[in-house]
């Protein structure tokens, strides 16, 4: 896909109900009203002032944004004035097309069908509710604040709220959950009907509450073949619904993949607005402090505090490139390629190609006159053939 001038924004709203026991985001839990009121106060000031910088109060009127992804964290612990004051000054900062997807992240039991009708109202017209599971002893493990039930509820209350894009995030490789407790979550949401599907391997990070157990032997890995049969029966049990699998942990109905994702894996520009959130804009990366405290003072001062940034050199922007477009299934484009970094792509990596046509040979890679791509087997071992162009 070639890389177009439209932005794309995100929005960290980095509170939760509690913490899930394999959770490494930023976010934090437990918090009160207060901060959270102050917390959606310095996000406003922030978005006006990239209005100025970037959007309509900028000399040229600013740059079109046809995305938006209100995440976190649990964007739906807001009071529904909160989101839809977020979405206003949205409108009010940004030139924001008319088809922009307008996404936001939510957790089941914490949407009412006051607060849906207040999205709606706002201008948010896709949600992203983590599910992880339909086996309550497994969200219990989890440490998730939601049982299947509220799933059930939950999706109901969107779709009678007039959402018709809705994305469910599942999680397979999780202790506790065998072949049989998986296929009955993803056919229990399948049931449902959604537009969109993530599905994700869970990764044991360090300093999670699951990390302790699984090293203190209270709970056990998921072995790496059975996590590997359970991603693959989702492909095929996907590929029997209409869905079209086009990255390795997404799959969508026709017309309805998620436009702001793609930018990340497009390597487009994206502004992230909120405590921790990251920036990539015209070969700049820049991110925000991961602590809310600091980012909310900041901007009670007015001195906007930018953490850490770097500015991409082409060799960084080429190693950022491969890294997220091989992840779609389509993989990398020659003359999308060819365009952004000037050079042919086998004239950059004329020393991998041999390695490459091994894989290929393999049935783990494949390439045509378009462009190459790491195959639905490869997907096993796409670390190691996207570490070949690294
Ligand atoms: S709800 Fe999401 S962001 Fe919050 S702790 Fe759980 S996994 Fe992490």
């Amino acid at each position: 896909m070639m890389k177009t001038n439209n932005l794309g924004l995100y929005i960290h709203i980095p509170f939760c109900l509690k913490k899930c026991h394999y959770c490494d985001f930023y976010s934090e839990a437990g918090t009160d009203s207060a901060i959270r009121a102050k917390y959606v106060d310095s996000l406003c000031s922030e978005i006006a002032w990239y209005g100025g910088r970037l959007g309509l109060a900028s000399e040229d009127g600013g740059r079109l944004v046809d995305t938006v992804f209100i995440g976190g964290g649990t964007p739906s612990i807001l009071d529904a004035g909160q989101t839809a004051r977020i979405v206003s000054t949205i409108f009010d900062s940004f030139r924001v097309a008319e088809d922009a997807e307008i996404s936001m992240e939510c957790n089941p039991a914490t949407l009412t069908a006051e607060k849906l009708a207040a999205y709606r109202k706002a201008g948010i017209n896709r949600l992203s509710m983590g599910v992880q599971s339909m086996e309550p002893s497994v969200l219990e493990i989890m440490g998730r604040a939601h049982g299947p039930e509220d799933v059930i509820s939950n999706f109901r209350l969107a779709r009678e709220a007039g959402f018709d894009n809705i994305n469910l995030d599942v999680m397979f490789g999780v202790p506790g959950q065998d072949m049989e407790i998986w296929k009955d979550t993803v056919h229990k949401v399948l049931a449902l009907e959604p537009e969109h599907l993530s599905f994700y391997s869970l990764e044991l990070a360090e300093g999670t509450e699951f990390y302790r157990r699984l090293a203190s032997g209270q709970l056990k890995e998921t072995a790496p073949e059975k996590d590997r049969e359970m991603y693959h029966w989702m492909l095929e049990t996907l590929d029997g619904c209409g869905y079209e699998h086009y990255e390795i942990s997404n799959a969508a109905k026709p017309g309805c993949r998620c436009r702001h994702n793609l930018k990340y894996w497009n390597l487009e520009d994206y502004l992230g607005l909120g405590a921790a959130a990251h920036s990539f804009i015209a070969d700049k990366r820049f991110s925000n402090p991961e602590d809310v405290s600091k980012y909310v003072d900041s901007w009670q001062t007015g001195n906007p505090a930018v953490d850490w940034h770097q500015e991409n050199t082409w060799e960084d922007s080429l190693t950022d490139y491969i890294f997220t477009a091989l992840r779609k299934t389509e993989g990398i484009g020659k003359k999308d390629f060819a365009e952004r970094f000037g050079r042919e792509f086998w004239d950059v990596f004329a020393d991998r190609r041999a390695e490459f046509e091994e894989y290929m040979a393999a049935g783990d890679a494949a390439e045509d006159n378009e462009g190459v791509c790491i195959t639905r087997k490869g997907m096993d071992i796409a670390s190691e053939l996207i570490a070949l162009f690294l």
